[in-house]
């Protein structure tokens, strides 16, 4: 089967990172490794919609906390397109607590607390297309790129 370049994730920079200025940083590392922008807005969602994009997370002791945080200023919600987007798309993150997360990913380089990690990625293709649907229900935006096939073997 051939690789599937289109393969979504939804990455979001949570309060703390907006606050701190990374947007231009975490943008830039998405599309300097390949991947292709095709939704992004700076968005102040409600506290229900939060506690739905988290509800997996419902029944752990973190949760309220973590609530209040995503409820502390704006986030910028992004869908990034590109060959395993899903998987490469953590790595680049990095380990949930900072402090497990090695130099070179975002929250490696950026963050030290797990409640303040300054950035979402999807966990699954599955939870990928649920997240998008949430966050982005006006749709993508589609477009092509010239320099497709300086990124893949196309
Ligand atoms: N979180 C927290 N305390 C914990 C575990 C998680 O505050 O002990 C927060 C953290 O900001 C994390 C978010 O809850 O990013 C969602 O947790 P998840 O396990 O889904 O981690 P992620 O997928 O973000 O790496
Ligand atoms: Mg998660």
């Amino acid at each position: 089967m051939a690789p599937n370049i289109r393969e979504r994730t939804y990455i979001m920079i949570k309060p703390d990172g907006v606050d701190r200025g990374l947007i231009g940083e975490i943008t830039a590392r998405f599309e300097k490794r390949g991947f292709k922008l095709i939704a992004a807005k700076l968005v102040s969602p409600s506290k229900e919609h939060l506690e739905k994009h988290y509800e997996d997370l419902c029944d752990k002791p973190f949760f309220p906390g973590m609530i209040g945080y995503m409820l502390s200023g704006p986030v910028f919600a992004m869908v990034w397109e590109g060959l395993d987007a899903v998987k490469t798309g953590r790595v680049m993150l990095g380990a949930t607590n900072p402090l497990q997360s090695g130099p070179g990913t975002i929250r490696g380089d950026y963050a030290l607390a797990v409640g303040r990690n300054i950035c979402h990625g999807s966990d699954s293709v599955e939870n990928a297309e649920k997240e998008i649907a949430l966050w982005f229900p006006e749709g993508l935006v589609q477009y092509s790129r010239s320099h497709e096939a300086k990124v893949y073997e196309i």
